[in-house]
């Protein structure tokens, strides 16, 4: 026998979901967690179709808003201590593979929180339209709405995906597991993208008067960021330095004000913002500062050489 899958890592967990969700096979589902194309000839292959079945009990099923299945209470397949070995090898189980196999990586709790949101994102990601229009939206978590909210994005259907959004943003915002913060200024952009400009103003202008769930600065930085891409130079600079007020090391309101100083042909001071952006973004998490750093060096490159800043470029590559 190979190696099993470990179900005790979280991504193994999710990954197992996935494969729940969009194999709808038993059989493929255990060969998986078997690593082994001929499962049912395993002597393990009772234990394999358990957890199979387990896993498509608590797979996120799109027909059910992603919800799990309700569970059906089928009892593990047992083997006593003192009985032969299913792998045939003459001893006793309790001598040969119960501690191997009926160890960490055979256990199979209910998935957290955490795990589910991993599975679902890839689920929806993997899914087609036609079935993520089919998802009873009043079932669905607000994960799995802005998830599909994300995928109508990419799929050109903008207003549809602005409607979801809006309904998660006027909703509680209680999910632990949304960045609040990313999906405030997600909305505000796909509303421009939808020329609507004014309501995307408006709607920021409101979020900074009420913030739920998120601070007061970071909604100023949306701002600065929407001023910024109008061209509203006057209106950018009193929300970057309003950003700034309220959080003077997070890299981004260093990269707005660079970008502010830059459309001014303020080389220098422009220079230096790009340069403290960077050196914030090391505190950043690794996946937000791969995210920024590439666009802060191709701005600071432009600025090194008194070039009026291409946005249309840097757009581009963030898409
Ligand atoms: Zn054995």
């Amino acid at each position: 026998m190979g190696s099993t899958k470990d179900l005790n890592q979280p991504e193994v967990f999710a990954e197992a979901l996935v494969h729940a969700t969009l194999l709808h096979d038993r059989e493929k589902l255990a060969a998986w967690l078997a690593e082994d194309e001929n499962v049912t000839d395993n002597p393990f292959w009772p234990w394999f179709a358990y957890f199979a079945d387990r896993l498509i009990d608590m797979a996120p099923q799109p027909e059910h808003g992603f919800q799990s299945r309700p569970t059906r209470t089928v009892a593990a397949p047992k083997i006593g201590r003192n009985d032969p070995c299913p792998c045939q090898s003459g001893k006793k189980f309790k001598q040969c593979h119960m501690d191997k196999e009926e160890s960490v990586d055979w256990k199979l709790g209910s998935p957290t929180p955490a795990i589910k949101a991993m599975a679902v994102s890839r689920i929806i990601q993997a899914s087609p339209v036609e079935v993520l229009d089919k998802v009873p939206h009043e079932m669905a978590s607000d994960v799995v709405l802005t998830e599909i909210a994300a995928a109508y994005h990419n799929g050109g259907k903008l207003e549809d995906a602005l409607g979801i959004i809006k309904k998660v943003l006027d909703g509680d915002r209680e999910d632990p597991h949304i960045l609040w913060d990313y999906w405030i200024a997600r909305y505000a952009e796909w509303l421009v993208e939808a020329d609507k400009t004014t309501e995307s103003e408006q709607f920021l202008m409101d979020e900074y008067d009420a913030p739920r769930k998120v601070a007061a600065w970071q909604v100023a930085q949306k701002l600065a960021a929407y001023y910024v891409d109008q061209g509203d130079t006057e209106n950018a600079e009193t929300w970057v330095d309003t950003a700034l007020e309220g959080n003077n090391e997070n890299p981004f309101n260093h990269y707005l004000k660079g970008l502010l100083l830059h459309s001014l042909s303020n080389w220098e001071e422009a220079e230096a913002s790009y340069s403290m952006a960077l050196k914030m973004s090391e505190n950043f998490r690794e996946e937000e500062r791969a995210y920024m750093t590439p666009l802060v060096e191709e701005a600071l490159k432009q600025v090194k050489n008194k070039e009026p800043l291409d946005v249309e470029e840097i757009e581009e590559e963030e898409a």
